[in-house]
């Protein structure tokens, strides 16, 4: 068979789009832990969760089965927007490494919140609207989340309340602008407006926040409020399910061409972008039909796989949410002020843990001025400026095209390119000015945090 000339951008038609997402919980030999009640240390049933959690979604959350859940056609028509994404063919960056390797990445920043959030915002929207629903709450971080959130809220006219860390609501204030405009309601946490932001406005005056305390306000504003439900961007399952689009369009588009990766790396925060696009890979890793090198990449400064322990812990630092098990470093771990805020959490989803855990998976920890130099080597020869995060990802491919350069192997390499960095421009500032620093937590500090992770027979006992 001759090879068909591979073009720079692989885009499908609108009909080669996946009608379905796919479940890799279904071909899981051992599929994730479920959530835990922390009260009675029992899996939270569908009843409890739905307090918190729209309907729809958590019957995807509990779904370990079924491994084709179609997308109701009002969200596809929706991706239509900014999917399909393309896959890229790097050529110029192979160039310039001078590497055999063939390079390609998944560009998931072609929408106006410049990330791949948006797949999952619009889908819980959705779902939210479809139980005739007000609004939502959520928290946000760096933004990208609240950002996704108030486009796909805004088009399907709900209500979306967002709780930005106060330090990013005043340090990015563009940010917030862009969330305002798509007509969300934004509020600098901690707040005034619940119990548990007065509480610790009390103990702790003056306080920029922490996502951990965001998420405790949206979660008590949307149980205290008729209508609402809370929604999270990250970590879950059902986040994960819906980011399986970024990889059944790379499989798709690759099968098309003949192309089969043999390292899929991904950055990894709470491990949506990186669960979605290697799952119908590692689906067939599971089923025994294909064999793949995944490599998920971490912050040195936030190892949650590379250092932390896989054991039940809380999602948020208030402690309200159910428990997850989960590689973790502690719900009351504090990373450094890395500049990639979308990779600062304590843990990791639960179906990459599970993963990992049996050894599908290998995981690596980077040094963000590493990251930061290999961002901007890409961003000059492939002209996409990228998001730190996704720059994690840049950073570990272009170390594996180097080792094919030394070795003289041909190997195909996939990363997925989560987003842009145009609201990052600080960071890539204090990167050019020498101000940036690399900042290591030591074994001391990581015992700290698990020292508050919950003990109970089975766990950390
Ligand atoms: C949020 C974010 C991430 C990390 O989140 P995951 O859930 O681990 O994918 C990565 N890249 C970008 C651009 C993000 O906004």
């Amino acid at each position: 068979m001759s090879e068909k000339k591979i073009p720079y951008k692989i885009y499908l038609e609108e009909s080669e789009m996946p009608k379905a997402w796919y479940n890799v919980r279904a071909d899981m030999k051992n599929k994730p832990a479920p959530l835990l009640n922390p009260e009675t240390l029992k899996p939270m049933t569908e009843e409890e969760l739905s307090v918190v959690f729209c309907q729809e979604l958590v019957k995807q959350e509990l779904d370990n089965e079924n491994p084709y859940i179609e997308i109701p056609k009002k969200i596809r028509d929706f991706y239509k927007m900014y999917r399909p994404a393309p896959l890229v063919r790097a050529y110029c960056l192979e160039e310039k490494l001078d590497t055999p390797a063939k390079i390609y990445y998944k560009f998931e920043g072609n929408n106006t919140s410049g990330s791949h959030k948006l797949n999952s915002a619009i889908a819980q929207a959705y779902y939210a609207k479809e139980q005739g629903l007000k609004g939502v709450t959520t928290e946000t971080g760096a933004g990208q989340w609240g950002t996704a959130l108030s486009m796909a809220c805004s088009y399907l006219d709900l209500d979306c309340k967002v709780y930005m860390v106060k330090c990013s609501y005043e340090q990015k204030p563009f940010r917030r602008e862009v969330m305002r405009t798509y007509g969300a309601g934004v509020t600098p946490s901690p707040s005034e407006t619940t119990e548990v932001g007065r509480k610790i406005l009390a103990a702790h005056p003056g306080t920029t926040g922490s996502l951990g305390c965001a998420i405790s306000e949206a979660v008590e504003v949307a149980t205290h409020t008729p209508g609402y439900r809370y929604v999270l961007g990250s970590v879950l399952n059902q986040v994960l399910l819906h980011q399986s689009i970024i990889g059944v369009e790379t499989k798709t588009a690759m099968d098309k061409y003949g192309i089969k990766p043999d390292i899929i790396i991904g950055c990894a925060g709470g491990g949506s972008n990186l669960g979605g696009l290697i799952s119908p890979f590692m689906g067939e890793k599971l089923r025994g039909e294909a064999d793949y090198h995944f490599i998920a990449v971490e912050p040195s400064s936030c190892p949650s796989f590379t250092r932390g322990v896989y054991a039940y812990d809380f999602c948020d630092t208030g402690m309200v949410c159910p428990l997850a098990k989960m590689y973790t470093l502690g719900s009351g771990f504090i990373p450094s002020a890395n500049h990639a805020g979308g990779l600062r959490y304590h843990g990791m989803s639960s179906v990459l843990s599970q993963l990992y855990e049996d050894g599908y998976m290998e995981a690596r920890s980077v040094e963000q001025t590493s990251v930061f130099t290999a961002a901007e080597q890409f961003a000059r020869v492939e002209g996409i400026l990228p998001a730190p995060e996704s720059s994690h990802a840049i950073k570990v491919a272009i170390d594996e095209a180097l080792k094919c350069k030394e070795t003289g192997e041909e190997k195909t390499i996939l990363f997925g390119l989560t987003g842009t960095g145009y609201f990052d421009m600080v960071a890539y500032e204090k990167f050019h000015n020498g101000e940036m620093q690399d900042y290591i937590p030591t074994d001391a500090e990581l015992q700290a945090g698990f020292d508050g992770i919950p003990k109970f027979p089975g766990n950390m006992e």
